[in-house]
């Protein structure tokens, strides 16, 4: 990094401040240990205290390019200098109306409109609530199609619809009498396959639950919502390959409209721009955020095609168009999303990623080498293993988050597990240097007793 350490001097009245104030989210306080980021570059974060902190979660999922790009950062800065925020509800603006154009352009098949919220969770109540309406508004309405299909330890965000889709109950439970309830099909899990069905099997097992849901509701059920490929909140659970396309292949065939939500696996993660691109699928939504911007800013987006968009067309006073909008949504600093896809492109970025996932891959074959590491899977830049439990049935997730934090790596820590989903610009040698941490850190948590 270019600038000097902090002398540390602010980070202990900043850690009283944190404690006192800030609420965090999805962490429970009264365990909290203040961690103050001060400042960040590539793929490392920097303390208040001057430690270096490898950001091996891509700060959940979203850095793209690494931290304070130079690209980026001007990008930004520009649109600093020519309006920070306008509205976008009757109007545009240069960065916002190029954006959508590049999304049109990048986007699977025939998906051509976009529609700018402001985060993950934003993005798929878009989505739900334009396939909802649309169903109402085409040209031969299906008004009865109320329902929506998501998938078992599902995470579509933490809105009251978004969460209504959701299927982790550490999560969603608590929250039952407030959420609608979803038609459940189950994880489909490649790599925990219920007893009697083989891996070449997995794909059309899966396929079957979800085709005997959509007969049982036939007619009622509005769209299936999917985390393509990987379901990450789920704990990195990845799909049987195939599972996407005979997806879109059901949903034609039942007339169910499909919602892919690429909040996280969007912008490269499994090697593609977009996950469904990898078996060749346009789905009616495609929802976006986090790594929009190259992980830089809050702005998520909803893809959708021609002919959905055409049906919320009509006079003003039809009252057709979709009441859904967000203060900032279409932002102008989606300057930041400009830089970001040029950096794709002028980097050739994704043609960079098959040698890093191959070393990724290597070392994780190796970490089964650890007595504690029962299995490893990967899709692109992620990857995770499962962690056994110790002596005492303990789970060592969090003590392996622990351990490598004191060396270095900032993981975001699991009960069961350890993955990781770096920036993709992420260097050859810091995966080497992450991943010797992680197999110092879990021989470290098995060789003393789990707290
Ligand atoms: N969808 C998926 C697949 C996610 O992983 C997330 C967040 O992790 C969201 C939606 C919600 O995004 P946000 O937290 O930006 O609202």
């Amino acid at each position: 990094m270019t600038n000097p350490p902090n002398d540390g001097a602010a980070a202990p009245t900043l850690e009283r401040w944190d404690r006192d104030h800030f609420w965090h989210s999805f962490t429970q306080m009264q365990e909290y240990t203040p961690l103050v980021i001060e400042r960040a570059k590539g793929v490392w974060l920097q303390t208040i205290d001057g430690r270096r902190l490898l950001d091996a979660a891509s700060s959940i999922w979203c850095n793209v390019h690494g931290h304070n790009h130079p690209a980026i950062n001007a990008a930004v800065a520009e649109q600093l200098g020519l309006v920070a925020h306008c509205t976008s509800l009757g109007m545009g603006c240069d960065t916002t109306i190029r954006l959508a154009k590049r999304l049109a352009e990048l986007a699977p098949g025939c998906l051509n409109r976009v529609l700018f919220s402001s985060d993950g969770s934003s993005a798929v109540e878009v989505a739900l609530k334009a396939a909802f309406q649309y169903w109402r508004q085409r040209a031969e309405p299906q008004t009865q199609r109320t329902k929506f299909l998501a998938f078992g330890q599902a995470y579509h965000g933490d809105t009251i619809g978004a969460a209504s889709l959701g299927g982790i109950d550490r999560f969603h439970a608590v929250f039952a009498p407030l959420l609608f309830e979803a038609v459940r099909s189950p994880l489909p899990d490649a790599h925990n396959l219920p007893p009697g069905v083989a891996a070449g099997e997995a794909a059309d097992h899966y396929l079957s639950q979800v085709a005997g849901l959509m007969a049982e509701h036939a007619g009622e059920i509005a769209a299936v919502v999917i985390e393509p490929l990987v379901q990450c909140a789920a704990g990195m659970v990845m799909h049987p390959p195939g599972f996407l396309f005979g997806l879109r292949r059901l949903c034609d065939e039942h007339d169910v409209l499909l919602i892919a939500d690429e909040v996280a696996v969007g912008f490269g993660k499994t090697g593609a721009m977009f996950a469904c691109e990898q078996e060749a699928v346009t789905p009616d939504f495609l929802c976006l955020g986090k790594g929009l911007t190259g992980g830089y800013l809050p702005m998520a987006a909803t893809i959708t095609s021609d002919e959905i968009y055409e049906a919320f067309l009509g006079p003003a006073a039809s009252d057709r168009q979709l009441y859904h909008g967000h203060t900032f949504c279409g932002n102008p600093l989606a300057a930041a999303a400009l830089a970001s896809i040029d950096l794709f492109e002028s980097d050739a970025l994704l043609d960079s990623l098959p040698e890093k996932f191959a070393r990724i891959a290597e070392h994780f074959d190796r970490l089964l080498d650890h007595r504690a590491v029962t299995s490893v899977r990967q899709r692109g830049m992620i990857a995770a293993a499962e962690l056994a439990p110790d002596a005492e049935g303990r789970s060592i997730g969090r003590q392996v988050a622990s351990l490598a934090l004191q060396r270095g790596i900032w993981l975001r820590p699991q009960p069961d597990r350890v993955y990781v989903m770096p920036p993709l610009s992420i260097s050859l040698e810091e995966i080497d240097h992450l991943m010797g941490v992680i197999g110092d850190a879990i021989d470290a948590a098995t060789a003393v007793p789990s707290v």
